[in-house]
């Protein structure tokens, strides 16, 4: 068995003083960049990750995944736009530990992690799999929007899923709510 860490969308735009805030963001990039600060000097207590990477919502036109006037469930203010300070890492996660970066969405809406790719090209399932990954922790940005599609594609893609709620922050109490639950049905461990 060979788990990787999964960090979901955590950026500028999505943490508190972003055009698309969550509450709790900043400070669930703290908790992540604690974990992965374990990871990388091999404390004996931290999860024996194989591989840790990160996804980036990477937006050039999404089309109506934008809108001036976004209903906050199928179209959103403007965020993550690539050129700009919210596309990138919140400074609370140093990015130095991962192993590869997978960005989506240039063109249209991508909840998922597994939508996006590589510099490269390659896609996340592909890259797990070239490095042997079974099972992946997934944590991050939201937890009822990417988080959520992400973990699910994990499960869908025949990985063992582990979902970090310690280090996940949503939207809204009710849809977290939701996503928590159809993710356990869909056979993810939500801890
Ligand atoms: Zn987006």
């Amino acid at each position: 068995m060979k788990r990787a860490l999964i960090v979901v969308d955590v950026q500028n735009d999505f943490c508190e003083g972003g055009s698309l805030p969550v509450t709790g963001g900043a400070e669930v990039a703290h908790k992540i960049s604690t974990l992965l600060h374990h990871w990388t000097n091999q404390d004996p207590k931290a999860p024996d990750y194989a591989v840790a990477v990160a996804t980036l919502d990477h937006h050039v036109d999404p089309g109506d995944h934008f809108s001036d006037d976004p209903d906050f469930v199928h179209s959103w203010p403007r965020h993550c736009v690539v050129g700009t300070d919210g596309v990138a890492f919140h400074p609370n996660l140093d990015p130095q530990p991962f192993d590869a970066v997978f960005r989506k969405g240039e063109h249209a809406a991508a909840y998922s992690g597994f939508e996006g790719t590589a510099p490269d090209g390659t896609g996340l399932a592909d890259w797990l799999r070239s490095h042997e990954v079974t099972d992946v922790d997934v944590c991050g940005i939201a937890t009822d929007y990417c988080v959520r599609a992400t973990a699910l594609d994990a499960v869908e893609a025949g990985f063992g899923v582990r979902l970090l709620t310690a280090l996940c922050a949503g939207v809204a109490p009710a849809t977290s709510e939701s996503a928590l639950a159809e993710m356990r049905s869909a056979g993810a461990v939500v801890l």
